[in-house]
């Protein structure tokens, strides 16, 4: 379980061609208070024989934070009253605060910019389906990867997300949803995917805790199956490798966007560091160790790699590792205000489609929910200020 967050660099980042892209004043930034959910079971303890507090009220809290999805001490009935208020401020400090909502698709949507202890901004994005809740997490204030065409690229990596800021944007959410805060009625937070700001392989440990705490049943996580929870990666290959030795069956997506060295080495600057070729084998070895088909994100962009050509090298690329191994997602890419990169014409979506599927890859054209709200990630960040 993870400590305090790390650094920030990349995995790999460190030689070959490439570093994380830093935003001014990254290091200077302290660190998130420690919340119940950063401390492993001993330091728990620890925290609360400080306080004076025998072992069984860890579990108590694990209740009430998990099972509960609260870190109210009004509702800790089963605790003195003496020590809520003291236990709730140890171990459930205030780590998110919202600071604006966007709701868009008829209330199925809502989008929130939350503001954390050192005023960095970071957004999640709760997407209600006809059969599941699905929510979009970040991990990274920023992100230091330069995808040219990606806001939060632009902004550059401030730092990494404690394990309690990654959880906290789930325990709101499951809150959210549970009171009926979206259209359709009370209901359950059923899907959780890391693709809102950051590269989770980035901040590999503060997220495979989140990821362990999420799916662990109540009262040792939020009880959300790990086949329903992605973790997404612009291709850092340790960290795909790291992840498939966990055993843990979450899905993988890899942010593609380009079937070629030439064309990925500009859209996407860590494939100067890790090829095509490295990940799309990393891809598929996690296939191989997971047994889960890996989500391949590719991003239509007009004009630049949206053509016939490149949906038939993608195929190509992907029909190398055998069948039915990768499920290709192709979005249209929601564009930064004034930037050169625009959304790809309905037509040649279309085509990107048909080509793919002729050649026998499942693929779908991936809703763009919330697009009438900045979906792309980073944008309301970018929008509202800084993040930092
Ligand atoms: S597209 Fe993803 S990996 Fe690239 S800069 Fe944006 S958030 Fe980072």
């Amino acid at each position: 379980m993870a400590g305090q967050p790390d650094s920030g660099i990349t995995p790999g980042g460190e030689h070959g061609g490439f570093r994380d892209v830093l935003a001014p004043g990254h290091a200077r930034r302290g660190k998130p208070p420690l919340h119940f959910t950063d401390m492993d079971d001993r330091a728990r303890q620890e925290a609360a024989g400080k306080l004076g507090l025998p072992r069984f009220r860890v579990s108590q809290l694990a209740n009430h934070y998990f099972s509960h999805l609260s870190i109210d001490p009004d509702t800790f009935s089963d605790f003195p009253s003496a020590s809520r208020q003291e236990a709730a401020e140890r171990f459930f400090p205030a780590l998110i605060t919202p600071v604006t909502s966007q709701v868009a698709d008829r209330g199925m949507t809502v989008k929130t910019l939350w503001k954390l202890f050192d005023g960095s901004q970071i957004e999640s994005v709760l997407m209600r389906y006809p059969k599941r809740v699905t929510l979009c997490i970040s991990s990274q204030v920023g992100c230091g990867m330069g995808c040219p065409f990606c806001a939060t690229g632009q902004l550059g990596l401030t730092r990494n997300m404690s394990t309690g800021e990654i959880l906290e944007q789930v325990r709101a959410a499951a809150v959210a949803v549970r009171q009926g805060r979206l259209a359709g009625g009370p209901g359950r937070l059923s899907n959780v995917v890391f693709m809102g700001m950051g590269e989770p392989m980035g901040n590999y440990r503060s997220v495979l805790s989140a990821v362990r705490q999420i799916s662990a049943l109540p009262p040792h996580g939020f009880g959300i199956s790990a086949r329903n929870i992605t973790v997404s990666t612009v291709g850092v290959v340790p960290g795909i490798r790291k992840l498939a030795g966990e055993g843990i069956p979450v899905r993988l997506a890899v942010s593609l966007h380009a079937p070629s060295d030439a064309l990925r080495d500009e859209l996407v600057p860590m494939n100067r560091r890790f090829d095509t070729e490295q990940v799309l084998d990393a891809a598929h070895d996690y296939y191989l160790a997971s047994k889960r088909r890996v989500s391949i994100e590719y991003a239509l962009m007009r004009g630049i790699n949206d053509q016939a050509e490149h949906a038939r090298l993608l195929a190509k690329r992907l029909n190398h590792y055998g069948d039915d191994w990768a499920h290709v997602n192709p979005i249209p890419l929601n564009p930064i205000e004034g930037s050169r990169w625009t959304a790809s014409e309905p037509e040649d979506e279309r085509r990107f489609l048909e080509i793919l599927h002729a050649a026998g890859i499942a693929a779908t054209l991936r809703d763009t929910r919330g697009s009438d709200i900045d979906g792309a990630c980073g944008q309301l960040a970018a929008k509202t200020g800084q993040v930092h």
